[in-house]
This record gives structure tokens, C-alpha cells and sequence, in this order.
């Protein structure tokens, strides 16, 4: 593991920090991004940000260029984001584009829609959402049941997803369909680039536990998909999902500034509650910063390897399993701190942060779901890292 930054990495983080602290909306290292009340205001917010860092070309740096990126490595990108992260800038609001439809289409896209769609995420002109889980097909994606039969000019969409976040300001959804039912599941799947506004879209936003609807319920009915927007081959929609999910795990630069930041305020905390006087929180508070610290580490050797070229292989199971689990435990560790201040909620009295703390811990607790359950990726470490004999019932197997 090499931990020293070449003189261009370190050129690279100064003019970022540099460019952050003159254009930054809030005051850099002092202010916090705005909160607002109605997500369609903070959605317009993040979109000139996101504009604005593009016209710096500081979205996607390891895109290519000709797509508004830089055409840097993953070490770059990890750098970007931490800087992006330690000026508490919020997540890109165009982020599913970005990270998981961008590099798909790279991979499978036809030269006629990288050039259509790559161009317009960098900049959050356009939004995508992942149209991928349904209402009986998340863990157990090849089992999803909406369909995709063929029409004059291209196929007629039917069906429901569900969990999809950002749905209600997407442009474009990358969709899984049905396209051969009489295959086995995994072969009979295609990918597509469905427009989010088209006739027979119903999008329906579900309130969460933090009283934020970034989750939508997406009903298609007749939904006309046009043959040009098929992404990769017909029924190899599974191969495009993978690629598309093996950008969901591992390397996590920007998990880890922010739990850093939690840490910190944590220990803080701590001592204006005179936790560190207690001895059954003591104990707490120090293994919340031994775990992030080794989270910090853990990154790092998944950076080198992955900037040496090697693939980061199952360690993007082990990272997700381990970040989200230490995340759980050093939430219930803020509210153990908070004690009879712990349920309150934004407007209460005697509420260290108002209600920021509670939101984090309802938050985290999905982090051990998204991008694949826990259970899921144990399963994949059973199998794939200890040879451990697979789950007798390969039917009902886990995916993703
Ligand atoms: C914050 C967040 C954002 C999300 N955004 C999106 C999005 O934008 N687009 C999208 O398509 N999806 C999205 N999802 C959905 C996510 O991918 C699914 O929730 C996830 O894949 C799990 O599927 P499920 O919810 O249907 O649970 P299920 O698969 O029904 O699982 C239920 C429980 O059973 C366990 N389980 C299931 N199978 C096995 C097995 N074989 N062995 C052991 N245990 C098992 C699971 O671990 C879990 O505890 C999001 C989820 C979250 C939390």
C-alpha cells in the first residue's frame, strides 16, 4: 500500500480545494449546505452546483474527455470526491447518472447513445434514475417481472419498480425488462434507456422514516420504448446489470470523509455530554474511532490496488458489509451520547444538532440494504471468498 500522493495528485487536491473554497455556495471549512423544506427546491439547488462544478470539469474526472470528463484514474476520482466531501458539499444530485448509467454506457452503449445521452449527466442537464428493483425482485433481481414485448419501432413496456430514488426529477431511467419469458431468468432480461416523461410513466413518491420522499414506486403501462434505446444486446440485460452493480460497492472516499466528520463531532459530543466520564460509554467512543480508522485503511489498500490496475475483486463485499455495520454501530453510539435527547426531532428543546443526529441514525440504517443486503453480500463472501458450498436452493439465489 502506497500512502504518499504523487506531486500531481497533490497539484490535482490544491487546485480543487482552491476552486472549492471560490466557488463553493457556503463558506468553505465554516458553512453547511442549505436545508430546504421541499425536495424539488434542494433538487434545483443541486443541479446549478452540479453545473457549476462541471463547468470546472470536477464532475467525473475519470470519464473522457469528449464527455466532459478529464480521462483520469480511480486515484484522481478518490480524490475529488474526498475534497468534495471535506467542503460538506452534498451528494451530486446526479449521482445514478454519474457513477452507475455513465459507465454502463461506456462499457455497452452504442457510439449513437453515448453520444446522445453521456454528454448531458456531467453537467445534471439531464437526470437518471436505476430502474433495476421490483416489488418481488431486489435481492433476487433475475426474477424481475416487467415486461418488454416487442412493437412497430421498438417495445411496449408493462410492469412496476419500486425503491427508485430520484425517480420524480429523472429524465431517463435505466430499466431492466422481460424480454424472453421462456428462458431462464438470467438470459431473458434486456436493459433499456426509457424516457422518464414518456405516455403510461407513473411515478408515485414513498415517505421514508426520515419524512423525505427520495423513493419512488414507477408504473409502466403501455410505455412505447423506442428500438434505439435498447443498451446492449437483446437478453443480455444481465451482463449490463452487473456491470452496472459493480460500480455500486467498494472504494467509498466519500463514506468515509463523512464518517470521519461523524467521528469527530461524535468524540465532541461526547465530551459536551460528559460521555467520556462514563464508563460504559467510554469504551464506545473510542471503538467508534478505532473502526473509522480502519475503514480509513481499508479504502487505501483498495485504492492501491485498484490504481495498480488489479480488480477489486470480493473486497467490495468485505467493504460494504464492514463501513455499513460500523456506520449502525456508531449511530446507536451518537444516540447512547444524546440519551433522553435521543428521540427528539427538529424543533425540540435541549436537541444537540436539532435533529441531525436522528436523521443521520434513520438514514444509516438502509445503508446495510442499498447496493445489495448484507445477508447478500455474506453470501457472496460464503461462496465466492471461503468456498463455502452454495445455498441449496440456487432458484431463490441472491444476485445482487
Ligand atoms: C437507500 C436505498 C436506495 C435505493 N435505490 C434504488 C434505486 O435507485 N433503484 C433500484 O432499483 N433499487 C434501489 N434500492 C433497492 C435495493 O437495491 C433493494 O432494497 C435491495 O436490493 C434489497 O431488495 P429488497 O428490498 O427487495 O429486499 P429483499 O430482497 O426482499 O430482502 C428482504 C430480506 O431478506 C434477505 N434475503 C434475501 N435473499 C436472501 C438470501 N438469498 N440469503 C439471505 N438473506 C436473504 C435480505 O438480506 C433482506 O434482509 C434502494 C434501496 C435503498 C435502501
Amino acid at each position: 500500500m502506497n500512502l504518499a500522493p504523487t506531486g500531481d495528485e497533490q497539484r490535482l487536491r490544491d487546485e480543487f480545494r482552491a476552486w472549492l473554497r471560490e466557488h463553493l455556495p457556503w463558506e468553505y471549512g465554516r458553512g453547511l449546505p442549505p436545508r430546504f423544506d421541499d425536495l424539488a427546491d434542494e433538487v434545483a439547488f443541486l443541479r446549478d452546483w452540479q453545473r457549476r462544478l462541471a463547468a470546472g470539469r470536477w464532475v467525473g474526472v475519470a470519464w473522457p474527455e469528449e464527455y466532459g470528463g478529464r480521462g483520469a484514474g480511480p486515484v484522481e476520482h478518490f480524490v475529488v470526491t474526498e475534497e468534495l466531501a471535506r467542503a460538506r458539499a452534498p451528494e451530486l444530485v446526479g449521482r445514478i447518472g454519474i457513477n452507475l448509467v455513465g459507465p454502463t454506457l461506456l462499457a455497452h452503449g452504442t457510439p449513437e447513445q453515448r453520444a446522445r445521452w453521456l454528454g448531458r449527466i456531467l453537467p445534471g442537464e439531464e437526470l437518471w434514475c436505476q430502474l433495476f428493483s421490483e416489488p418481488s425482485a431486489g435481492s433476487d433481481l433475475a426474477s424481475l417481472t416487467t415486461r418488454a414485448t416487442p412493437t412497430e419501432g421498438g417495445w411496449r413496456l408493462n410492469g412496476q419498480k419500486v425503491w427508485t430514488s430520484y425517480a420524480q426529477f429523472a429524465d431517463w431511467g435505466l430499466c431492466l425488462a422481460r424480454t424472453d419469458p421462456d428462458v431462464p431468468k438470467q438470459r431473458g432480461i434486456s436493459a433499456f434507456g426509457v424516457d422518464m416523461r414518456a405516455a403510461g410513466v407513473d411515478v408515485r413518491p414513498l415517505r421514508q422514516i426520515t419524512d423525505e420522499t427520495e423513493f419512488n414506486e414507477v408504473f409502466f403501462t403501455d410505455t412505447f420504448v423506442p428500438e434505439d434505446a435498447l443498451i446492449g444486446p437483446l437478453n443480455e440485460g444481465w451482463r449490463v446489470a452487473n456491470s452496472t452493480l459493480s460500480h455500486e460497492r467498494g472504494i467509498n472516499p466519500r463514506q468515509l470523509v463523512i464518517h470521519l466528520q461523524l467521528v469527530e463531532e461524535l468524540l465532541r459530543l461526547g465530551l459536551e455530554r460528559g460521555a467520556w466520564d462514563d464508563d460504559r460509554l467510554r469504551p464506545r467512543l473510542a471503538q467508534a474511532a478505532v473502526e473509522v480508522r480502519l475503514f480509513q485503511l481499508a479504502n487505501w489498500r483498495s485504492l492501491s490496488r485498484v490504481a495498480r490496475g488489479e480488480e477489486p475483486g470480493p473486497e467490495g463485499s468485505t467493504m460494504k458489509v464492514s463501513w455499513s455495520e460500523m456506520s449502525k454501530r456508531l449511530h446507536d453510539t451518537v444516540m447512547a451520547v444524546l440519551g433522553s435527547a435521543a428521540p427528539l426531532w427538529h424543533g425540540a428543546a435541549d436537541n444537540p444538532g436539532d435533529g441531525t443526529w436522528q436523521r443521520s441514525w434513520l438514514y444509516y440504517q438502509a445503508s446495510s440494504i442499498w447496493a445489495g443486503t448484507n445477508e447478500v453480500q455474506r453470501n457472496i463472501l460464503g461462496e465466492r471468498v471461503l468456498g463455502l458450498p452454495r445455498e441449496p436452493r440456487r432458484d431463490a439465489a441472491p444476485t445482487r
